[in-house]
Protein backbone atom coordinates (compact mmCIF):
# COMPACT_ATOMS: atom_id res chain seq x y z
CA UNK A 1 0.00 0.00 0.00
CA UNK A 2 1.22 3.66 -1.02
CA UNK A 3 1.73 5.97 2.07
CA UNK A 4 -1.56 8.14 1.81
CA UNK A 5 -1.15 11.88 2.35
CA UNK A 6 -2.72 12.57 5.24
CA UNK A 7 -3.95 16.23 5.06
CA UNK A 8 -2.74 18.74 8.28
CA UNK A 9 -4.78 21.46 10.34
CA UNK A 10 -3.02 24.56 10.94
CA UNK A 11 -3.03 26.05 14.12
CA UNK A 12 -3.86 29.12 15.15
CA UNK A 13 -0.03 29.65 16.13
CA UNK A 14 0.97 28.59 12.73
CA UNK A 15 2.00 24.53 13.78
CA UNK A 16 0.88 22.18 11.13
CA UNK A 17 -0.27 19.14 13.00
CA UNK A 18 -1.83 15.80 10.43
CA UNK A 19 -5.36 15.68 10.63
CA UNK A 20 -5.21 11.72 11.09
CA UNK A 21 -2.99 10.31 13.83
CA UNK A 22 -2.70 7.41 15.94
CA UNK A 23 -3.51 7.16 19.61
CA UNK A 24 -1.63 4.52 22.27
CA UNK A 25 -4.16 4.59 25.52
CA UNK A 26 -4.64 1.52 27.39
CA UNK A 27 -1.56 -0.17 25.00
CA UNK A 28 0.74 -1.44 28.09
CA UNK A 29 4.26 -0.07 27.34
CA UNK A 30 6.04 -3.34 26.13
CA UNK A 31 3.06 -3.36 23.29
CA UNK A 32 3.24 0.14 22.27
CA UNK A 33 7.04 -0.05 20.09
CA UNK A 34 5.16 -2.71 18.02
CA UNK A 35 1.82 -0.40 17.17
CA UNK A 36 3.80 2.35 17.01
CA UNK A 37 6.22 0.91 14.17
CA UNK A 38 3.40 -0.68 12.39
CA UNK A 39 1.31 2.73 12.67
CA UNK A 40 4.67 4.79 11.30
CA UNK A 41 4.99 2.16 8.22
CA UNK A 42 1.12 2.27 7.69
CA UNK A 43 1.62 6.10 7.24
CA UNK A 44 0.78 7.90 10.56
CA UNK A 45 3.37 10.75 11.66
CA UNK A 46 1.56 11.71 14.55
CA UNK A 47 1.42 10.04 17.57
CA UNK A 48 -0.75 10.85 20.72
CA UNK A 49 0.34 9.87 24.34
CA UNK A 50 0.48 10.88 27.96
CA UNK A 51 2.39 10.34 30.92
CA UNK A 52 -0.98 8.42 32.79
CA UNK A 53 -0.91 5.89 29.85
CA UNK A 54 2.69 4.53 31.03
CA UNK A 55 3.75 4.06 27.48
CA UNK A 56 5.73 7.27 26.55
CA UNK A 57 9.32 4.72 26.53
CA UNK A 58 7.38 2.70 24.25
CA UNK A 59 6.35 5.82 21.62
CA UNK A 60 9.89 6.53 21.97
CA UNK A 61 11.70 3.30 20.66
CA UNK A 62 9.36 3.19 18.08
CA UNK A 63 9.73 6.57 17.17
CA UNK A 64 13.80 6.40 17.13
CA UNK A 65 13.95 2.94 15.35
CA UNK A 66 12.05 4.68 12.55
CA UNK A 67 14.67 6.43 11.48
CA UNK A 68 12.35 8.83 10.28
CA UNK A 69 13.42 12.79 10.58
CA UNK A 70 12.07 14.70 13.76
CA UNK A 71 10.64 17.17 12.03
CA UNK A 72 8.15 14.88 9.95
CA UNK A 73 7.24 13.45 13.57
CA UNK A 74 4.53 15.35 15.35
CA UNK A 75 4.31 13.85 19.16
CA UNK A 76 1.63 14.74 21.78
CA UNK A 77 1.72 14.05 25.25
CA UNK A 78 -0.27 15.20 28.31
CA UNK A 79 0.39 16.66 31.76
CA UNK A 80 -1.35 14.29 34.32
CA UNK A 81 -4.00 15.85 37.01
CA UNK A 82 -1.27 14.81 39.88
CA UNK A 83 1.47 16.77 38.41
CA UNK A 84 -0.74 20.22 37.73
CA UNK A 85 0.73 23.18 39.61
CA UNK A 86 3.77 25.35 38.34
CA UNK A 87 6.93 23.45 39.50
CA UNK A 88 5.16 20.56 38.94
CA UNK A 89 4.18 20.49 35.47
CA UNK A 90 8.00 21.82 34.97
CA UNK A 91 8.94 18.89 36.11
CA UNK A 92 6.56 16.20 35.10
CA UNK A 93 7.21 17.59 31.49
CA UNK A 94 11.03 16.99 31.83
CA UNK A 95 10.03 13.09 32.90
CA UNK A 96 7.92 13.08 29.53
CA UNK A 97 10.97 14.13 27.54
CA UNK A 98 12.98 12.06 29.00
CA UNK A 99 10.57 8.78 28.49
CA UNK A 100 10.21 9.84 24.98
CA UNK A 101 13.61 10.51 24.79
CA UNK A 102 13.30 14.09 22.67
CA UNK A 103 14.11 17.67 23.32
CA UNK A 104 10.52 18.53 22.71
CA UNK A 105 7.59 17.76 21.84
CA UNK A 106 4.78 19.16 19.18
CA UNK A 107 1.70 19.58 21.29
CA UNK A 108 1.51 19.50 25.19
CA UNK A 109 -1.71 19.04 26.57
CA UNK A 110 -3.38 19.37 30.27
CA UNK A 111 -4.85 16.39 30.35
CA UNK A 112 -7.99 17.52 32.74
CA UNK A 113 -9.27 20.41 34.17
CA UNK A 114 -9.55 18.75 37.05
CA UNK A 115 -11.01 21.90 38.46
CA UNK A 116 -11.10 20.83 42.45
CA UNK A 117 -7.74 20.96 42.27
CA UNK A 118 -7.61 24.86 40.73
CA UNK A 119 -4.31 24.02 39.35
CA UNK A 120 -4.72 24.45 36.37
CA UNK A 121 -4.30 27.92 35.59
CA UNK A 122 -0.44 27.39 37.35
CA UNK A 123 -0.32 24.68 35.18
CA UNK A 124 -0.70 26.82 31.82
CA UNK A 125 1.55 29.52 32.88
CA UNK A 126 4.39 26.78 33.13
CA UNK A 127 3.20 25.57 29.95
CA UNK A 128 3.56 29.25 28.06
CA UNK A 129 6.84 29.62 29.57
CA UNK A 130 7.95 25.27 27.83
CA UNK A 131 6.48 27.00 24.76
CA UNK A 132 8.43 30.17 25.07
CA UNK A 133 11.53 28.24 25.65
CA UNK A 134 11.02 25.87 22.22
CA UNK A 135 10.48 22.76 24.01
CA UNK A 136 6.65 22.73 23.39
CA UNK A 137 6.02 23.87 19.70
CA UNK A 138 2.45 24.43 20.57
CA UNK A 139 0.30 24.62 24.01
CA UNK A 140 -2.86 22.87 24.20
CA UNK A 141 -5.54 21.38 26.62
CA UNK A 142 -7.97 18.38 26.91
CA UNK A 143 -11.20 17.96 28.15
CA UNK A 144 -11.45 21.68 28.75
CA UNK A 145 -14.68 23.18 29.27
CA UNK A 146 -16.09 26.82 27.88
CA UNK A 147 -15.96 28.10 31.45
CA UNK A 148 -12.33 26.46 31.65
CA UNK A 149 -11.23 27.47 28.84
CA UNK A 150 -12.55 31.39 29.27
CA UNK A 151 -10.35 31.48 32.72
CA UNK A 152 -7.29 30.70 30.60
CA UNK A 153 -7.55 33.11 27.92
CA UNK A 154 -8.69 35.73 30.58
CA UNK A 155 -6.05 34.92 32.89
CA UNK A 156 -3.08 34.36 30.28
CA UNK A 157 -4.16 35.67 26.65
CA UNK A 158 -2.40 32.59 25.72
CA UNK A 159 -5.08 30.79 23.61
CA UNK A 160 -5.23 26.63 23.59
CA UNK A 161 -4.45 26.04 20.02
CA UNK A 162 -5.75 22.97 20.87
CA UNK A 163 -8.63 21.15 23.03
CA UNK A 164 -8.89 16.90 22.56
CA UNK A 165 -12.20 16.12 23.92
CA UNK A 166 -14.18 12.91 23.80
CA UNK A 167 -15.93 13.24 20.40
CA UNK A 168 -17.69 10.92 17.79
CA UNK A 169 -20.96 10.50 16.42
CA UNK A 170 -22.99 9.49 19.65
CA UNK A 171 -21.43 12.41 21.63
CA UNK A 172 -21.26 15.73 19.02
CA UNK A 173 -20.41 18.62 21.87
CA UNK A 174 -21.90 21.25 19.05
CA UNK A 175 -21.85 24.02 21.35
CA UNK A 176 -18.30 23.29 22.93
CA UNK A 177 -16.99 22.80 19.19
CA UNK A 178 -18.82 26.42 18.39
CA UNK A 179 -16.82 28.06 20.81
CA UNK A 180 -13.42 26.61 19.72
CA UNK A 181 -14.53 28.07 16.13
CA UNK A 182 -15.22 31.32 18.00
CA UNK A 183 -11.64 31.64 19.51
CA UNK A 184 -9.76 29.41 17.08
CA UNK A 185 -8.96 26.40 19.22
CA UNK A 186 -8.96 23.58 17.20
CA UNK A 187 -10.85 20.62 18.02
CA UNK A 188 -9.27 17.28 18.84
CA UNK A 189 -11.50 14.02 19.01
CA UNK A 190 -10.55 11.22 21.75
CA UNK A 191 -12.25 8.12 21.05
CA UNK A 192 -13.34 9.07 18.00
CA UNK A 193 -14.99 5.74 17.34
CA UNK A 194 -16.31 5.84 20.95
CA UNK A 195 -14.11 2.98 21.31
CA UNK A 196 -16.20 0.71 19.16
CA UNK A 197 -19.64 1.70 20.85
CA UNK A 198 -20.97 3.60 17.27
CA UNK A 199 -19.59 0.98 14.89
CA UNK A 200 -23.10 -0.78 15.06
CA UNK A 201 -25.02 2.26 14.95
CA UNK A 202 -27.97 1.70 12.07
CA UNK A 203 -27.11 5.12 10.16
CA UNK A 204 -23.21 4.44 9.98
CA UNK A 205 -23.59 0.99 9.08
CA UNK A 206 -26.09 1.93 6.21
CA UNK A 207 -23.30 4.21 4.82
CA UNK A 208 -20.51 1.66 5.04
CA UNK A 209 -23.19 -0.63 2.89
CA UNK A 210 -23.38 1.83 0.36
CA UNK A 211 -19.53 3.13 0.23
CA UNK A 212 -18.19 -0.32 0.15
CA UNK A 213 -16.01 0.76 3.48
CA UNK A 214 -16.01 -0.39 7.14
CA UNK A 215 -18.37 1.32 9.73
CA UNK A 216 -15.28 2.30 11.16
CA UNK A 217 -13.94 4.12 7.72
CA UNK A 218 -17.28 6.07 7.71
CA UNK A 219 -17.10 7.54 11.15
CA UNK A 220 -13.18 8.72 10.82
CA UNK A 221 -14.57 9.89 7.62
CA UNK A 222 -17.40 12.20 9.56
CA UNK A 223 -14.68 13.89 11.75
CA UNK A 224 -12.39 14.33 8.65
CA UNK A 225 -15.27 15.97 7.01
CA UNK A 226 -16.05 18.05 10.32
CA UNK A 227 -12.54 19.30 9.93
CA UNK A 228 -11.58 17.85 13.46
CA UNK A 229 -8.05 16.57 14.22
CA UNK A 230 -8.68 12.73 14.99
CA UNK A 231 -6.47 9.58 16.49
CA UNK A 232 -7.71 6.33 16.27
CA UNK A 233 -6.54 3.44 18.36
CA UNK A 234 -6.06 0.01 17.44
CA UNK A 235 -2.97 -2.63 18.15
CA UNK A 236 -4.40 -4.78 15.25
CA UNK A 237 -2.12 -3.94 12.05
CA UNK A 238 -4.92 -4.12 9.60
CA UNK A 239 -7.26 -2.24 11.36
CA UNK A 240 -3.96 0.52 12.00
CA UNK A 241 -4.05 0.68 7.89
CA UNK A 242 -7.74 0.29 7.47
CA UNK A 243 -8.18 3.49 9.60
CA UNK A 244 -5.74 5.09 7.67
CA UNK A 245 -7.31 4.44 4.33
CA UNK A 246 -10.40 7.57 4.43
CA UNK A 247 -8.93 9.40 1.89
CA UNK A 248 -10.73 7.75 -1.62
CA UNK A 249 -14.07 8.70 -0.70
CA UNK A 250 -16.58 11.12 0.57
CA UNK A 251 -19.56 11.14 2.64
CA UNK A 252 -22.69 12.91 0.80
CA UNK A 253 -24.71 16.01 2.59
CA UNK A 254 -26.77 13.44 2.98
CA UNK A 255 -24.71 11.32 4.91
CA UNK A 256 -23.48 14.15 6.86
CA UNK A 257 -27.27 15.63 7.79
CA UNK A 258 -28.20 11.57 8.57
CA UNK A 259 -25.03 11.34 11.11
CA UNK A 260 -25.74 14.64 12.48
CA UNK A 261 -29.17 12.66 13.98
CA UNK A 262 -26.79 10.33 15.74
CA UNK A 263 -26.03 12.21 19.29
CA UNK A 264 -27.07 10.28 22.15
CA UNK A 265 -24.79 11.47 25.23
CA UNK A 266 -23.27 8.69 24.60
CA UNK A 267 -19.67 9.72 27.51
CA UNK A 268 -17.33 6.63 26.96
CA UNK A 269 -14.93 7.97 29.24
CA UNK A 270 -15.29 10.63 32.98
CA UNK A 271 -17.22 13.78 33.01
CA UNK A 272 -14.79 17.04 32.69
CA UNK A 273 -16.25 18.91 35.35
CA UNK A 274 -16.30 16.32 38.42
CA UNK A 275 -13.02 14.28 37.43
CA UNK A 276 -10.00 15.87 39.08
P1 LIG B 1 -11.06 4.64 19.89
O1 LIG B 1 -12.37 5.31 19.72
O2 LIG B 1 -9.91 5.02 19.02
O3 LIG B 1 -11.34 3.09 19.77
C1 LIG B 1 -10.34 2.12 19.99
C2 LIG B 1 -11.03 0.75 20.04
O4 LIG B 1 -11.67 0.51 18.78
C3 LIG B 1 -10.12 -0.38 20.30
O5 LIG B 1 -10.82 -1.34 21.07
C4 LIG B 1 -9.82 -0.92 18.92
O6 LIG B 1 -9.56 -2.32 18.98
C5 LIG B 1 -11.11 -0.65 18.20
N1 LIG B 1 -10.91 -0.35 16.77
C6 LIG B 1 -9.98 0.46 16.23
N2 LIG B 1 -10.09 0.51 14.90
C7 LIG B 1 -11.11 -0.31 14.57
C8 LIG B 1 -11.68 -0.68 13.34
N3 LIG B 1 -11.22 -0.21 12.19
N4 LIG B 1 -12.75 -1.55 13.37
C9 LIG B 1 -13.23 -2.01 14.54
N5 LIG B 1 -12.72 -1.69 15.74
C10 LIG B 1 -11.65 -0.84 15.76
O7 LIG B 1 -10.68 4.75 21.46
P2 LIG B 1 -9.55 5.34 22.37
O8 LIG B 1 -10.19 5.55 23.69
O9 LIG B 1 -8.32 4.55 22.31
O10 LIG B 1 -9.27 6.81 21.77
C11 LIG B 1 -8.28 7.08 20.80
C12 LIG B 1 -7.14 7.86 21.42
O11 LIG B 1 -7.60 9.08 22.00
C13 LIG B 1 -6.47 7.15 22.60
O12 LIG B 1 -5.68 6.07 22.20
C14 LIG B 1 -5.73 8.30 23.23
O13 LIG B 1 -4.57 8.59 22.49
C15 LIG B 1 -6.78 9.41 23.10
N6 LIG B 1 -7.59 9.55 24.32
C16 LIG B 1 -7.49 10.71 25.05
C17 LIG B 1 -8.24 10.91 26.18
C18 LIG B 1 -8.12 12.20 26.91
O14 LIG B 1 -8.65 12.30 28.02
N7 LIG B 1 -7.47 13.19 26.37
C19 LIG B 1 -9.16 9.89 26.69
C20 LIG B 1 -9.23 8.70 25.85
C21 LIG B 1 -8.48 8.57 24.71
P3 LIG B 1 -8.09 -3.01 18.83
O15 LIG B 1 -7.07 -2.08 19.45
O16 LIG B 1 -8.27 -4.27 19.59
O17 LIG B 1 -7.86 -3.21 17.35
Amino acid sequence: MTTPAVPTVTLDNGVAIPQLGFGVFQIPDDETTAAVTTALEAGYRSIDTAAIYGNEAGVGRALAASGLPREELFVTTKLWNADQGYDATLRAFDASLAALGLDHVDLYLIHWPAPARDLYPDSWRAIARLTAEGRVRAAGVSNFQPAHLRRLIDGSGLVPAVNQIELHPGLQQSELRAFHAAHGIATEAWSPLAQGAVLDDAVVTAIAARTGKSPAQVVLRWHLQLGTIVIPKSVTPSRIRENLDVFDFALTDADLSALSTTDRSLRTGPDPDTFN
